[in-house]
């Protein structure tokens, strides 16, 4: 494969690369007008301009006109903290925001539209619709091998036929929910990396055992993009992203999150839920700092030897 086939796809990651890394920028300005005659559940009191989705345990608000799309999201959410609490015994606190580009700009902690985040104020926030980003990200399929274009294009293709991103990012908010997990139950992940890897191994797992018709949409991008190799990337190995986690070029960061992906799924395929299970339990019990040899040995016996083998042979 030439590396320069890759050069589109891969941008692809730059959003859940982006939006992994907190982003404290406070909400400001405020909600436009614009919103169209429709029936919602309830208007929001608390955040004007939006409407609040009533009938799932945690708090959902969408911007008018896309209700339907926010409660398959709210679903998600809800069906996955259901799912990861039975298997850990905890559930955070999550307010989802699913948001069209107006109300983005009023309630959503990272300016660029379509970059699904995490925010420090317990904020889970979603794009409503399409939108140049992700228009951005779809690759030219002349240009890919007729294998991985056919794997795009099942995994990618809309109604209409066009390819469309929106579905892979969907799953994005899962990964975001994950961080929201760890965080809120104080676990001390003893490197950035395996906080990245805790939440990719719950998206995948949620996805695998309850939605397992999705998995392409998870898998074929990052598998994508790790097959394309290294080049042009200034770093690679896992001590360059401790150092450099909040501060490394865009794409470089992507190219990371996939190749976590990508591990994420080997652990699971080797480890079942129980890999995410052991992976929380672990740096829930163990709080002390680690050498890179204790952490493999950590991985390995705490977690999987699949675990440890990010570490070991990344
Ligand atoms: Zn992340």
């Amino acid at each position: 494969m030439k590396r320069r086939t890759f050069l589109v796809l891969l941008v692809l990651p730059l959003c859940f690369a982006l939006s992994c890394r907190k982003q404290d920028r406070e909400a400001n300005g405020k909600p436009g007008e614009g919103a169209k005659a429709h029936i919602p559940d309830t208007t929001s009191q608390a955040y004007p301009g939006l409407d609040e989705i009533k009938g799932f345990s945690i708090q959902a608000y969408y911007s008018p006109g896309n209700e339907t799309r926010a409660r398959i999201i709210a679903e998600r959410c809800e069906k996955a903290m259901n799912y990861v609490d039975r298997l850990v015994g905890f559930r955070p606190k999550v307010s989802l925001f699913v948001l069209n580009p107006e109300h983005w700009k009023a309630y959503a902690t990272f300016p660029v539209y379509g970059m699904a985040h995490y925010s420090n104020n317990e904020r889970l926030i979603i794009a409503s619709q399409d939108n140049d980003l992700w228009k951005s990200f779809v690759p030219a399929l002349d240009r890919v091998p007729k294998e991985m274009a056919d794997q795009i294009k099942r995994a990618y293709t809309v109604g209409d036929g066009a390819l469309s991103m929106m579905a892979f990012f969907d799953l994005l908010a899962l990964h975001e929910l994950g961080h929201a997990f760890h965080e809120q139950a104080g676990l001390t992940m003893p490197r950035l990396w395996i906080q990245e890897l805790f939440s990719n191994l719950m998206l995948h797992t949620y996805i695998a055992e309850n939605e397992p018709e999705k998995l392409p949409v998870l898998e074929v991008f990052p598998e994508t993009v790790v097959a394309a190799g290294t080049f042009g990337f200034e770093f690679t190995t896992l001590a360059d992203f401790e150092k450099k986690y909040s501060s490394m070029e865009p794409r470089n960061f992507a190219w990371y999150q996939c190749k976590l992906h990508v591990a994420a799924k080997r652990i699971y395929d080797d480890g079942g839920e129980q890999a995410l299970i052991k992976l929380w339990r672990g740096p829930r019990e163990n709080k002390e700092t680690m050498t890179d040899v204790q952490l493999a040995d950590f991985l390995k016996t705490k977690v999987s030897p699949e675990a440890a083998r990010v570490q070991t042979d990344w």
